[in-house]
């Protein structure tokens, strides 16, 4: 779906309640935790779900406002926000910046910079929620496997903790496979900020990360070796019959987890057919952006 499809009518005004900077002062990357409470409780997401934000213009290009989505981190239970009525909303948003391939300028993104500049007590407009909710199957059983690149680690954050938290005893391997250009940019998983650690300790969960080895040169993430490393796991969770997966984070890495698919399965054929049917069982979900 194209951003343009995405109706950004419905509008609310939420009041940014809190930001953190969650990679490390030394990280080049800055990315921030927003927490918004939105007004008169509406917005209610879950997870998998993105809010739309709203930066009025005009703008550079002519365009008289500027419109993105941002996932949700934080689980519905946590929605009710302290204060009564408002709803609660967590985003986790990468400062972002573009390089014009024929000038070589350095342009600002619009709404990355407007998010991570605002400070508690601002308002901003929020539209949504958009995007089907990341399904959980119905037995405890089912094996989850989680695989998410940059920002993308924002739903895994809500949905491991709605596991453990909110339902708890999930009996079915929980295995959440994360990457990020450096160790410092592992957001929500790094030295000063690990939002997992209360997971570790659970029998069913268990956390793979993966960093470039050159995160200056623009390598690749090598997700796809930390998945081939675990592949028996990876490839039994894949063939069992409830197993559930969920992909999120840039577009960039389909490619490659196709690849790392494709050599568990034996060919690209056979990946394609096993993803079909978990596509049309609703048992593979993807929020690529
Ligand atoms: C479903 C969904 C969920 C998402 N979830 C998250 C999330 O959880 N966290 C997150 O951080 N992001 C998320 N994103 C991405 C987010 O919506 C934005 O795309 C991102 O923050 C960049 O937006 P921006 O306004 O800062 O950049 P923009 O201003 O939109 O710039 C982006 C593009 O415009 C070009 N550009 C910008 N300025 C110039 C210029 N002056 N000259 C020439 N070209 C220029 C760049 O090449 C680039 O391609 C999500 C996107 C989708 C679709």
């Amino acid at each position: 779906m194209k951003l343009a499809d995405y109706s950004s009518d419905q509008r609310l005004t939420a009041t940014v309640n809190q930001s953190v900077r969650i990679t490390p002062q030394e990280s080049d990357a800055e990315i921030r935790n927003i927490t918004l409470d939105v007004e008169g409780g509406g917005l209610a997401t879950t997870i998998g779900q993105s809010i739309g934000v709203v930066v009025p213009g005009p703008h550079e290009f002519g365009h008289s406002e500027h419109f993105r989505l941002y996932t949700v981190a934080n689980t519905r239970a946590a929605n009710a926000s302290e204060n009564g009525s408002n709803t609660q909303i967590e985003i986790c948003v990468k400062r972002c910046s573009y390089v014009d391939e024929f000038s070589g300028e350095r342009h600002k993104g619009i709404a990355s910079h407007f998010l991570c500049d605002q400070r508690p007590g601002d308002q901003i407009i929020v539209t949504g929620p958009y995007g089907l909710p990341f399904k959980l199957p119905e037995e405890k059983s089912a094996d989850l496997l989680m695989i998410g690149l940059g920002t993308g680690i924002a739903p895994f954050r809500a949905f491991v903790r709605h596991l453990y938290e909110h339902l708890g005893g999930w009996e079915g391997r929980v295995r959440l496979f994360y990457g990020a250009k450096s160790g410092l940019e592992l957001a929500y998983m790094n030295d000063q900020q690990d939002d997992f650690v209360n997971y570790y300790d659970e029998e069913t969960f268990a956390a793979f990360t993966a960093v470039s080895p050159r995160p200056h040169m623009d390598d690749p993430v090598p997700l796809d070796e930390q998945l081939s490393r675990n592949q028996e796991e990876v490839w039994d969770m894949v063939l069992k019959h409830d197993t559930h997966a969920y992909i999120a984070g840039l577009e960039g890495m389909l490619p490659q987890l196709d690849i790392a698919f494709a050599d568990m399965a034996g060919s690209a054929e056979k990946w394609q057919r096993r993803k079909a049917e978990l596509i049309a069982g609703q048992r593979w979900t993807e929020l690529i952006y």
